[in-house]
């Protein structure tokens, strides 16, 4: 059988991630190529805080997804205690999640993969005259674009091929590869006609306020301040099906405030920039094989998208799955080229 050629379809945090973990596991006679429509710092991945805290995806078993974050913390936390820290963008947070309300949930299913992880002590809720109630722990934090840009540069040294390139439909590319993998994110919508896949629109501002050091997360994460490298993101808003890339004003105004109020210092803050993404959401994230066929014709697909408000937690994870279905599309074809042989 000729070497099979796989086409990864997607430029963010789940392309690059999903065609770096096949360029380590699959032999190196196999031709990876990567296109994709957009590159950092043009990806909805560019635009989020890449903390670590898991989103639940009420699709997917608990265990699943702690599996997925576990793989993803493990990897990412080598890469934080390694030289490639700084170019890689990966570094340890420390930081309190509060809470208004006593708090009714067992801990969380992630407690125990993150580090330090307890209740706040009455002395450090003394800084959250509102809250009476919290979480502290240590997380990571993926900065973006260098993630990506790192990625990018493993897979040229991996020798995946990079190209520019807006697929319209994935049976366009079945002459000229064997697998593709679609890691479009909420591009798969149009691209694959995935009706369940639907934005929830996040705005968030980057402003240089290098004094605040911890993460804070208000309840369920709507008002939060996650400090990085070079700005703190504040954030933000969910709106559910809404496509606007344009920032609001109103939005931002009201961000800042709310950002404001959890850490009075940010009203010194200065170089405000705001962002806009659209989360790819679903009720979980698609890993799964398919098999396209026309006239005769076979192509095999791996999807590897809907990741939410959760990418960064778990892309890792999800890359290894992916991966590992590439590789028994591989083994599915070797399969079909020996019957053909008969
Ligand atoms: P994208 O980054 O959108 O990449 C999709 C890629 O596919 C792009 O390169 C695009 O050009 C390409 N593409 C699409 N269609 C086509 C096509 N037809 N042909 C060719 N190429 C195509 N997650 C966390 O875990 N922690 C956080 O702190 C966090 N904060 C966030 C804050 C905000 C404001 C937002 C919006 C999201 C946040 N997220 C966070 C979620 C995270 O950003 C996403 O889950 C993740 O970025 C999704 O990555 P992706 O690669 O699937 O999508």
């Amino acid at each position: 059988m000729a070497a099979p050629r796989v086409a990864v379809v997607g430029a963010g945090l789940i392309g690059l991630s999903t065609a770096l973990r096949i360029a380590e596991v699959i032999p190196s006679c196999c031709s990876i190529t990567l296109l994709s429509e957009q590159f950092s710092p043009n990806t909805t991945s560019d635009v989020a805080a890449g903390m670590l805290i898991p989103h639940t995806y009420p699709g997917t078993p608990i265990h699943v997804q702690k599996q997925w974050f576990k793989e993803t913390f493990t990897y990412l936390f080598a890469i934080s205690n390694s030289a490639e820290a700084s170019e890689a963008g990966i570094h340890l947070v420390s930081g309190w999640q509060v809470f208004k309300n006593p708090l009714e949930a067992e801990v969380p299913f992630w407690s125990d993969v993150v580090l330090g992880f307890r209740l706040m002590s009455a002395a450090e809720l003394q800084k959250f005259p509102q809250h009476g109630h919290g979480l502290a722990f240590t997380t990571l934090k993926c900065e973006c674009p260098p993630y990506l840009l790192w990625m990018e540069k493993r897979l040229k040294a991996n020798g995946v091929q990079i190209h520019t390139r807006k697929v319209a439909d994935l049976w366009e590319l079945h002459s000229e590869y064997d697998i593709v993998v679609n890691c479009a994110g909420i591009g798969a919508r149009q691209l694959v006609g995935d009706q369940q896949l639907f934005p929830i629109r996040g705005q968030v501002l980057k402003v240089h306020a290098p004094w605040v050091k911890n993460f804070i997360r208000d309840g369920d994460g709507l008002t939060y301040i996650y400090p990085g490298t070079h700005s703190v993101t504040l954030g933000g808003t969910r709106e559910k099906e809404s496509w606007c890339l344009s920032p609001d004003p109103g939005t931002t105004k009201d961000i800042f405030d709310r950002c404001c109020s959890l850490e009075p210092s940010l009203q010194r803050a200065q170089d405000i920039r705001v962002k806009v993404g659209l989360r790819p959401s679903r009720s979980c994230v698609r890993l799964q094989r398919e098999v396209l066929s026309q006239g005769g014709a076979r192509l095999l697909v791996v999807h590897n998208y809907g990741h939410g408000a959760g990418g960064f937690s778990v892309h890792r994870g999800t890359a290894k799955e992916a991966a590992h279905l590439v590789e028994e599309c591989i083994a599915a074809l070797e399969g079909f080229s020996s019957k053909a042989k008969l």
